[in-house]
């Protein structure tokens, strides 16, 4: 609004200017032409007689201008405009005739003004009001010739007054053609000149930086005011700061401009340094202006300092991708970096990753009672012992409270790798951490998972890990690799507590049974009775992926009851058939915790007509440890019925040797994962025969589990191990099946 009035003002003052130039020019034109008051006067004196034929003129003058092609133009033009010819032509005419009463030099002055306005706007030149003029001067002189009553004298002094006006006219009208044309570029040439200034002022206020290059010659056609600033006047297209540019982030930018120059409108960050300052981050867009072709003419550039932008974000990022208390990876970005090997791994196929997730052992505890600043401190020290480990290709992050996953993106061969850095891992725990002023003994335990075999996406890869890390920590193993016989994932752990509990009542359980062989004379001595869960979607399904659950849902002990009485009844029809298969059962921790067992044994016994001699139970370590006076007592009551009692996966767990010395136990089962390693692993061989020893030693039969190949078997030999059992002799079968294999006759009863 106030830009329209000031337009007016300026309008108004530029109009009054030109008036007093226009009266000062007519009294130039008088003074040049010696119009004198005499003449004026004489033109007075016949002004009604001259003016007399003005409707015959009109007629003259209307042709003349229709009769032109420019001058014809300009009316329709005018016309089109939506003026009126007519109104055109009068004020003409009107001006013509105003001539001969010789007006005052003021009147004459503003109505000049108006008509140069006027006939610019309109487009009529100079040229055709000469042709006007000429016509005027013609029609007043035929009359001036024709008019008797004249005088002689008067007749030349008119004709010479009548040539010096139009003279005047003439040279006036084309003055004030030509001036408002001259002002009019003038008043253009200043809006321009202000909006540049603007412009500038503007491109100088913002803190980017533009220039302008013509690519046909890398000529700079404009740059902002800032960019001559800060980088002086000798600015080199295309790119005038390039020698500030880090050299390793040169190529970036004339990368940059090469798609720019194919017609791709490009951003790039890269770091400047002026002498004696830090490395600043700069943005940089080039946008290609193409011709209708496609072919780049210009390139706009824009540069801008974002250093502080760049630092803002990165602290962000690196905020919204660390973990606040360890410094290390958080969970998004691990995820991300486990997405990114994944994608690499897919690429190359054959590539093999890992997956670690690692826990601390009672951390909760710990963390509880020494409160959360210790326990903090204590994943602090962890993550750092672990950083000093990992490669820099693997990532470590913490996952969730002490919860720390590693990703592997290459693994070769077997898995050795990935288990020689899980005991790298676990060897972080072997010094103590020091808590406030104490010494703390911890133990970790992990869970692994490999591409392709054990998950082909991330959030199966992690859910894998960790149900191997929960069954590590279940079985006091170290670590463990995912087992999908064995493992359960939480989506299972909710389907399956629904149905776990109608499982015993429809009958879905059923027992495989597995021959164990005496390798000293190469008989068949009994067989383990191991429990199946036929579930009517998932087929048969492992104990390790069903009994932890069921223990937590208390159906530990009507289990471990079905488990007896079928085992015991498939005994008795064993006998009946004339086959002395003693067998032995598995019991969980809580079945032989709890009251009754001695007594459901009892019973079992009794109602299958069978003797204590042909059952053995088979307890853990940690079963026997958790309450040794009360195991103590069992076994006693077991041992009272001929009940022989066997430990389980021996040498995973902490027994108390004192104690084993006096317990009645029959049995040590040597845990499988010392078969598999003792061929190839002195330490798995040393622990094999300190077993048997030991065992021996006790007095009692040492039996290896997991015995797979004839390698094992005959090394078990050598150590002088009692009985052995495993894939080697035969898999766990149904009864059917066992009976099958019994009467074909391999191994002898
Ligand atoms: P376990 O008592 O140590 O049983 C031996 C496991 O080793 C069985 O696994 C058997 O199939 C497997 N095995 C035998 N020979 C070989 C071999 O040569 N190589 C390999 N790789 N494995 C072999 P299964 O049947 O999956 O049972 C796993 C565990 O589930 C058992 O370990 C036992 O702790 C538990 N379990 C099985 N049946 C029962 C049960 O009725 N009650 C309870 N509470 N636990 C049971
Ligand atoms: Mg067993
Ligand atoms: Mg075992």
């Amino acid at each position: 609004m106030s830009g329209t009035i000031k337009d007016r003002r300026r309008v108004k003052r530029a109009r009054n200017g030109r008036r007093s130039a226009h009266l000062a020019q007519t009294r130039e034109y008088n003074y040049v032409l010696q119009i004198s008051e005499d003449e004026r006067r004489i033109l007075a004196n016949y002004h009604a007689l001259l003016a007399q034929g003005t409707a015959h003129f009109a007629q003259v003058y209307y042709n003349y201008l229709f009769d032109n092609p420019a001058t014809a133009d300009v009316l329709y033009a005018h016309e089109r405009a939506g003026g009126h010819i007519g109104d055109l032509v009068r004020s003409h005419l009107a001006h013509l005739v105003d001539l001969l009463r010789a007006p005052s030099d003021e009147a004459w002055a503003e109505r000049l003004d108006h008509i140069g306005e006027h006939h610019q706007e309109h487009g009529v030149r100079p040229v055709w009001m000469l042709g006007g003029y000429r016509l005027f001067l013609n029609h007043l002189q035929e009359i001036i010739a024709a008019e008797s009553d004249i005088p002689l004298t008067d007749r030349d002094r008119l004709n010479a007054v009548l040539v010096k006006l139009v003279l005047r006219d003439f040279g006036m009208v084309s003055e004030a053609y030509w001036q408002y044309g001259a002002d009019k570029l003038q008043q253009q040439r200043d809006g321009l000149r202000e909006y540049r200034d603007r412009a500038e002022d503007l491109l100088d206020s913002i803190p980017q930086q533009l220039w302008s290059v013509d690519v046909s010659d890398n000529r700079m056609l404009y740059h902002s005011p800032g960019l001559a600033r800060c980088l002086g006047d000798d600015l080199r297209a295309p790119i005038p700061c390039l020698s500030l540019i880090l050299p390793e982030d040169q190529e970036k930018v004339l990368t940059a401009w090469q798609k720019a120059l194919q017609g791709e409108v490009v951003e790039v960050e890269v770091r400047q340094q002026r002498e004696g300052e830090d490395p600043h981050w700069h943005r940089f867009q080039f946008a290609p202006v193409a011709n209708r072709r496609g072919r780049v003419l210009r390139i706009h550039a824009l540069m801008e300092d974002i250093d502080a932008a760049h630092v803002a974000r990165q602290r962000l990022q690196q905020r919204s991708t660390t973990d606040d208390i360890t410094g290390l990876a958080n969970r998004a970005l691990w995820y991300d970096r486990l997405g990114t090997a994944l994608a690499n791994c897919r690429r190359h196929p054959g590539t093999r990753l890992a997956v670690m997730v690692l826990d601390i052992n009672q951390f909760k505890m710990y963390n509880d009672t020494l409160g959360y600043p210790v326990g903090d401190d204590l994943l602090k020290q962890l993550a750092g012992r672990l950083q000093g480990l990992v490669r820099d290709t693997d990532t470590l992050a913490r996952l969730d409270g002490d919860d720390f996953g590693i990703i592997l993106p290459t693994v070769q061969g077997a898995g050795q790798a990935v288990e020689r850095v899980a005991n790298e891992v676990l060897a972080c725990f072997e010094h103590p951490f020091t808590l406030q002023d104490r010494e703390l003994c911890l133990s970790g335990a992990l869970g692994i998972a490999l591409y392709p075999e054990h998950g082909e996406d991330a959030y199966n890869l992690l859910s894998h890990a960790d149900s191997a890390l929960q069954r590590a920590k279940r079985s006091g193993a170290p670590w463990l690799f995912y087992e999908a016989t064995v493992d359960i994932n939480p989506g299972e752990q909710m389907q399956f507590s629904g149905q776990l509990h109608h499982a015993l009542e429809r009958g879905e359980f059923e027992l495989h049974y597995q021959p164990q062989i005496d390798i000293g004379s190469g008989r068949i001595c009994g067989a383990e009775a191991l429990l199946r869960w036929q579930h009517p979607q998932e087929g048969l399904v492992l104990p390790r992926r069903f009994i932890p659950l069921a223990e937590q849902l208390g159906m530990g002990t009507p289990i471990t009851q079905w488990v007896l009485v079928t085992a015991l009844q498939q005994c008795k029809r064993w006998g009946a058939a004339g086959i002395h298969m003693p067998v032995a059962i598995n019991v969980s921790a809580r079945a032989f915790q709890g009251t009754g067992l001695v007594d459901k044994v009892r019973s079992a016994l009794e109602e299958a007509q069978v003797d204590g001699a042909c059952l053995e139970i088979e307890i853990t370590e940690e079963t026997l440890m958790a309450d040794l006076a009360q195991g103590a007592e069992v076994l006693r009551a077991l041992h009272e019925l001929g009940v022989a009692v066997a430990i389980d996966d021996f040498g995973t767990g902490y027994s108390s040797l004192a104690y084993l010395r006096h317990l009645p136990i029959h049995t040590l089962k040597i845990d499988r994962t010392f078969l598999s390693g003792m061929v190839n692993s002195d330490q798995d061989l040393a622990i094999v025969r300190s077993i048997i020893d030991l065992g021996h030693h006790l007095g009692c039969k040492v039996v290896a589990e997991g015995v797979e190949d004839a390698a094992a078997w005959d090394l078990l030999q050598t150590l002088g191990c009692d009985a052995g059992q495993g894939y080697h002799i035969s898999r766990p079968l149904p009864h059917q099946g066992f009976t099958h294999w019994l009467s074909d006759g391999a191994w002898s009863l």
